[in-house]
């Protein structure tokens, strides 16, 4: 199957440029430790961007447009849509994200997507060659304390948060075959190795095979 570096295109001169960066696709429920193991991956490997994705949630605290999300309305979202803008997008605990297409064009090595699970079934069908990775927690009462310890989000939110990563794990489970890689976050150090061990598997040692 073709990664999505694939897209390349191979010219008689000497420089070949990449057209689409790598894509790695970390998924997995809200509070599992994506944003801190991505944090980690990146502050080891800065070659790895993120990808900056579309929402309706408003802000929370500190949270930028344009750097941590584009903040939208849902009639600006629902426009973007229906120009087909999006490479996945999906509603979420009341709420829609999605992924701007234009975060491929970007100029990158490789790019890292946290999104969650539909979103992630959308790439595996429009980006086959994208490394997706599955994040579990160590058991769901460790999910809850983490939720609840981040401070982010009312008790009814993660309440809802929490229905929706019992779905999610079921969901990964039943899809084990798509799902290949998972990784348990549970001693962050090891999450990481793994994800970085998973990332070298993939595109070689130090991600050498990543093209600019
Ligand atoms: P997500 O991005 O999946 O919603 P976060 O990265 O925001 O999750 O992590 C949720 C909370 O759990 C944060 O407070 C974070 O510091 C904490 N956390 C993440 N990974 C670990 C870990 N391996 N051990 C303990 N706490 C963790
Ligand atoms: P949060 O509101 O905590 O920032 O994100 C809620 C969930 O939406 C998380 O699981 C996060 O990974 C997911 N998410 C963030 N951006 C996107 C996106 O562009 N597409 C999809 N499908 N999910 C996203």
């Amino acid at each position: 199957m073709a990664s999505p570096s694939a897209s390349a295109t191979s010219s008689s001169r000497s420089s070949v440029v990449s057209t689409t960066p790598k894509v790695l696709v970390v998924t997995g429920p809200s509070g599992v430790g994506k944003g801190t193991l991505i944090r980690e991956l990146r502050r080891r490997h800065p070659e790895f961007a993120l990808s900056v994705s579309a929402t309706t949630r408003p802000p929370r605290e500190g949270e930028e447009h344009g750097r941590d999300y584009y903040f939208l309305t849902p009639e600006q979202f629902e426009q973007r849509v229906n120009r087909g803008e999006f490479l996945e997008h999906a509603e979420y605990a009341g709420n829609r994200y999605g992924t701007p297409r234009s975060e491929l064009d970007r100029p990158l090595k490789a790019l890292v997507l946290e999104i969650e699970i539909q979103g992630a079934r959308q790439i595996q069908r429009t980006l086959p060659g994208a490394l997706q990775v599955f994040i579990l927690p160590p058991d769901l009462d460790t999910l809850r304390r983490r939720l609840v310890e981040r401070g982010t989000d009312s008790p009814e939110v993660i309440e809802r948060r929490l229905a929706r990563a019992r779905e999610e794990l079921d969901e990964a489970e039943a899809e084990a075959a798509h799902f290949r890689h998972c990784i348990v976050n549970d001693d962050l150090n090891e999450a990481v190795r793994e994800l970085e061990a998973l990332a070298a598997t993939m595109w070689g040692c130090n991600f050498e095979g990543a093209t600019e």
